[in-house]
């Protein structure tokens, strides 16, 4: 019988806008690792949705979450207070050791709702002369798709034909704590910046470069803003990827693995002397912190508060490492890899990230590219070592093919 899959990607490649080059490969239903299309083929996920699932697809405890609450209560708006609200905010403020939590969707809204929170800080706090406040972000950045966040992003297909940008945004290397502190000045509320850069190729910075941003923050009465939405909640094998230098950031901005791969749940997390600058109508989302995103939400909190998910992410992300590392002259320039979550720079004389990805998909493992010639692999925390292992011999083929 004809494969379905070829005519359902024409459709919807025929049918959207062309802001993704997908792999064609067309997905039906899922289970912790493993994805199955539309014609009975399987896939172990190396990818796990940019990793919004790190407890892998159809986790009991989140399907369980997710059933009931849909039978109770779905949407009430934040006009009136649902039962999961309170419950979600102190789970995930004390996962934290945070007191405060503002819910929204998506990552782009936490970050945009990050920025909005320090700038009000700093007039309101710091006593910044109006409309003056400036963040500091990292060249590489990546914080998300709204105008203003792009705005700040030197990737010109992220930013180019979509200006006018919102000002107030000043640029330093990533990595370089002395320039981030050269960069600081009196109008200076707060850095913003990704633990480890996800989009930019998982780029980990040097040893102490978190805590001297901490240091020079602090220092300088200025907020120290950590992205985590990608490379926190286990990812790194750590709740956070701050943890790695015990650093804690005035304010966590989380997002993906939050909603468990069900719903899009993001969320700005800081103590009251930060958050609490937010008054009545001056911020909100319709669907921030509906009764679904909290219930899913609070048992994301409970998955990760055992650590035993961290531990596996540090263990197989050993496995990986190893795995990964061996590979490099063997048509892989370089690698970096922190807990279950890997850049593979192919060799160009290999091919391209994409054509390697191509590749992978034939053997039945789903990876993505980025910035050409990189591959970004992360797993969900719940693979099995078999699993992951027969899906790292699949890229040893392909690369050394
Ligand atoms: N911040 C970081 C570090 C990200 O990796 C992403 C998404 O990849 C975002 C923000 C944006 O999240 P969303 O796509 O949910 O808006």
């Amino acid at each position: 019988s004809a494969l379905r899959a070829p005519e359902l990607a024409a459709l919807a490649d025929s049918r959207t806008a062309h802001n993704y080059h997908p792999l064609p490969v067309v997905v039906e239903h899922a289970e912790g690792a493993w994805m199955t299309d539309v014609d009975g083929r399987r896939f172990l996920d190396l990818l796990a949705g940019y990793s919004a699932l790190n407890f892998g697809h159809g986790h009991p405890a989140l399907l369980r979450a997710a059933h009931t609450q849909l039978d109770r209560l779905t949407l009430t708006s934040r006009a009136f207070v649902h039962d999961q609200f309170g419950a979600f905010c102190a789970e995930l403020g004390d996962l934290a050791g945070k007191d405060l939590v503002l819910p929204m969707n998506t990552g782009a809204e936490a970050v945009e709702t990050a920025i909005k929170v320090a700038r009000k800080w700093g007039y309101q706090v710091k006593g910044v002369a109006d409309d003056q406040a400036t963040i500091i972000v990292a060249h590489g950045n990546f914080h998300g798709r709204t105008t203003t966040v792009v705005g700040f992003s030197d990737d010109p297909d992220a930013r180019n034909g979509f200006g006018p940008f919102a000002p107030g945004f000043v640029h330093v290397p990533y990595g370089d704590a002395e320039a981030l502190a050269a960069a600081i000045d009196e109008t200076t509320v707060a850095v913003m910046i990704e633990p480890i850069q996800g989009e930019a190729g998982v780029l980990i910075p040097p040893d102490g470069y978190l805590r001297a941003v901490r240091e020079t923050c602090t220092a300088n009465d200025v907020l120290f803003m950590a992205d985590e939405i990608q490379a926190g909640l286990g990812r790194t094998g750590r709740t956070f990827a701050c943890d790695h230098e015990d650093v804690v950031p005035d304010v966590y901005i989380l997002g993906k693995a939050l909603g468990g791969g069900i719903v899009p749940v993001s969320a700005v997390v800081a103590d009251r002397d930060v958050l609490g600058v937010l008054r009545p109508g001056q911020h909100g989302s319709t669907f921030g912190g509906n009764p679904l995103a909290c219930a899913v939400g609070r048992e994301v909190v409970s998955l990760l508060s055992g650590g035993d998910l961290q531990a596996r992410a540090l263990e197989l992300g050993e496995l990986m490492r190893e795995r990964l590392e061996a590979l490099v002259g063997h048509g892989v320039h370089a690698v970096r890899s922190r807990g279950l979550w890997a850049g593979v720079d192919i060799d160009p004389a290999v091919g391209t990230g994409r054509a390697v990805c191509e590749a992978l998909m034939e053997r039945g493992v789903l990876a993505k590219d980025t910035h050409g010639s990189t591959i970004r692999l992360a797993p969900p925390l719940v693979v099995t070592a078999e699993d992951l292992s027969w899906g790292l011999d699949q890229l040893v083929d392909v690369v050394q093919g």
